[in-house]
């Protein structure tokens, strides 16, 4: 029995060394749907002779395999070291792939699982994406707009009472930790990405713009099914959400590249913040580089431009393509706009609501007779979240439940042809641990972390009776949920919600780069300086690494169970649009 295992020591002590060799992309355990686009790439070590290297897939030349001849990069970024690509490959038959490559002197090896897809069962797939929202904003959401006595909540959220459920997680191809475009690219295409990628695999090029590409779902269903695109959200349309729906960059601050991505992808409804990319350079408000005037160039593609709710909600009834930019930047959140008239809703009095677009855009999709993709993202749940304001970002967690109901009435309505799914991109490492009693008419003589009252001593919170749409008027009220984030830079913690504008923990420090406390805080009656668990290049609170929360409800929705990875909600979805079913070119 020693002689094998010795050989097998020595085989995998082989596979080992040569997996320094070369880098492969897609990477090892790609899901790929048969059909769908994809760059191939091999990345070598150093400068590889031509002639000496050969790549098969399956024991056939790669080449040959694809239908194309790889374009051979002898100097890649005029460093030692050369490159394959085949750009804009697919495979049109399910089964294990095994991709081995070689430059004449070391090997590598890794396997594929392509897939196929049963028939459609779904006319329309509705993606929610709460950015950020973890288990803490869901029961936050239920506490306050639904109410609760004796421990038991007066009603459900519409995305906790959906047949479905499964826990998703989040960790991308180079961390543990996502940040929103590597996760929402997840969702897109199924493939996991590096942090800061969306649509591709990042690779080791300078430019941001070149790296091997995987193709979106948004792509698939226009070009095989003509479904119409939707891309809904409250923060910046170029943010990394929205944007991996379709745009292709290693670097999601490449916001001018992004708006001429989504220019050619031409999804039908595009609504969101963030027009300041659409301005040439040099309009007021603009942070283009360049002279192109985007909202010019979409009016002449044959769409309606909103810049404003009015103009939202009085659209013409034969409105086909949709660009509604209602912010320059990302727009307010409910708690601002209806409530405390704080951030920036001065200079904005008229941006709608998130069930506003989310209406229009089922009104303007639903014209189209095939079907169609949407993804809605409440956005600023992660914002406020960052910036450690809790209560704005539990009213942002309402307002995505406000759309998921609209959008479940909507599906009802015409006899549930649509799969929804509600969930995360990433969780934050906020919790729920008490409530703060503190009735803040009284200037307190001991800190306010005397007055954060846990287990029976919390008692429960006594926010005023949720308006029509879930919303308690006030969160100024003298038992206040006490939430906490595990993450945080150096701040002053206030326990108080924040009735100017949305919190500013931090402010620049005396070194570049460098963070502290915002003295702004210092002098609020109760406040305590919480020294940070981050470095001080941090200005806020991170993401963290657990599972997010999937619900589902509606055809396709059986696949949402036990734990899935995060490209595994690309499968649901496709799978639903049987958008690899049958003869795949
Ligand atoms: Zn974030």
């Amino acid at each position: 029995m020693l002689r094998p295992l010795a050989a097998a020591l020595l085989l995998s002590c082989a596979a080992l060394s040569a997996a320094n060799a070369q880098t492969i992309y897609p990477i090892d355990r790609a899901d790929i749907l048969v059909g769908a686009k994809f760059d191939f790439k091999v990345e070598f070590d150093g400068l590889v002779d031509r002639a000496a290297f050969a790549v098969t897939v399956s024991g056939e030349d790669a080449a040959k395999l694809f239908g194309k001849a790889p374009e051979f990069v002898a100097r890649e970024d005029n460093k030692d070291q050369s490159a394959l690509l085949l750009r804009d490959v697919a495979l049109s038959k399910p089964g294990r792939y095994e991709v081995s490559v070689s430059d004449g002197k070391t090997s590598k090896k890794l396997a594929w699982n392509v897939f196929a897809t049963g028939p459609r069962q779904a006319k329309n797939v509705i993606l929610f994406i709460g950015d950020g929202m973890s288990g803490a904003h869901r029961v936050a959401a239920r506490l306050l707009s639904k109410g609760m006595t004796e421990g038991k909540a007066h009603g459900k959220l519409a995305m906790d009472s959906m047949p479905r459920m499964a826990l998703v997680s989040t960790a991308g191809s180079d961390s543990i930790i996502t940040d929103s475009a590597n996760s929402a690219s997840a969702y897109a295409t199924g493939h996991k990405a590096a942090t800061n990628a969306m649509g591709v695999y990042a690779d080791r090029t300078a430019d941001p713009l070149d790296d091997p590409r995987v193709e979106t779902i948004s792509s698939l269903a226009q070009r095989r099914l003509g479904l119409g695109i939707g891309i809904v959200t409250n923060t910046e349309i170029e943010d990394a959400t929205p944007a991996a729906m379709v745009a292709h960059t290693r670097r999601r601050a490449e916001y001018d590249s992004i708006v001429a991505q989504m220019f050619d992808a031409k999804p039908d409804v595009i609504l969101g913040g963030g027009s300041a990319n659409f301005l040439p350079k040099g309009a007021p408000g603009s942070k283009r580089k360049d002279e192109t005037d985007f909202l010019a160039k979409f009016r002449d593609a044959g769409y309606t431009l909103a810049s404003n709710g009015t103009e939202l909600r009085s659209l013409g009834p034969d409105t086909k393509k949709l660009l509604g930019l209602f912010h320059l930047s990302n727009m307010d959140g409910a708690l601002d706009r209806k409530f405390l008239k704080a951030g920036s809703v001065g200079r904005y009095p008229d941006q709608p609501d998130l069930t506003e677009q989310v209406k229009t855009a089922l009104d303007v999709l639903s014209k189209n007779p095939n079907g169609f993709f949407l993804m809605v993202e409440s956005g600023m749940i992660d914002k406020y979240t960052h910036l450690l304001d809790m209560e704005r970002a539990v009213y942002e967690t309402i307002m995505l439940d406000n759309s998921v109901k609209l959008a479940r009435d909507w599906a009802a309505a015409r006899g549930d042809d649509t799969l929804i799914l509600v969930l995360a991109d990433h969780t934050h490492p906020v919790s729920l641990i008490g409530t703060i009693d503190d009735d803040m008419t009284t200037t307190p003589n001991v800190p306010l972390r005397e007055r954060v009252r846990v287990y029976e001593k919390a008692g429960f919170p006594n926010y005023p009776a949720a308006d029509a749409q879930g919303y308690p008027p006030r969160v100024d009220v003298s038992r206040r949920l006490a939430m906490f984030s595990a993450s945080m830079p150096d701040h002053y913690e206030t326990y108080r919600p924040k009735l100017d504008g949305p919190n500013e923990p931090t402010s620049p420090g005396q070194q570049p780069g460098t963070f502290t406390a915002n003295e702004k805080y210092k002098n609020v009656p109760g406040a305590v300086l919480r020294l940070g668990n981050l470095s001080a290049l941090i200005n806020a609170s991170v993401h963290s690494g657990e599972d997010v929360i999937l619900t589902a409800t509606g055809p396709g929705s059986e696949r949402v169970q036990g734990q899935l990875e995060n490209t595994e909600v690309f499968r649901v979805m496709v799978e639903a649009l049987g958008l690899g079913h049958g003869e795949q070119n």
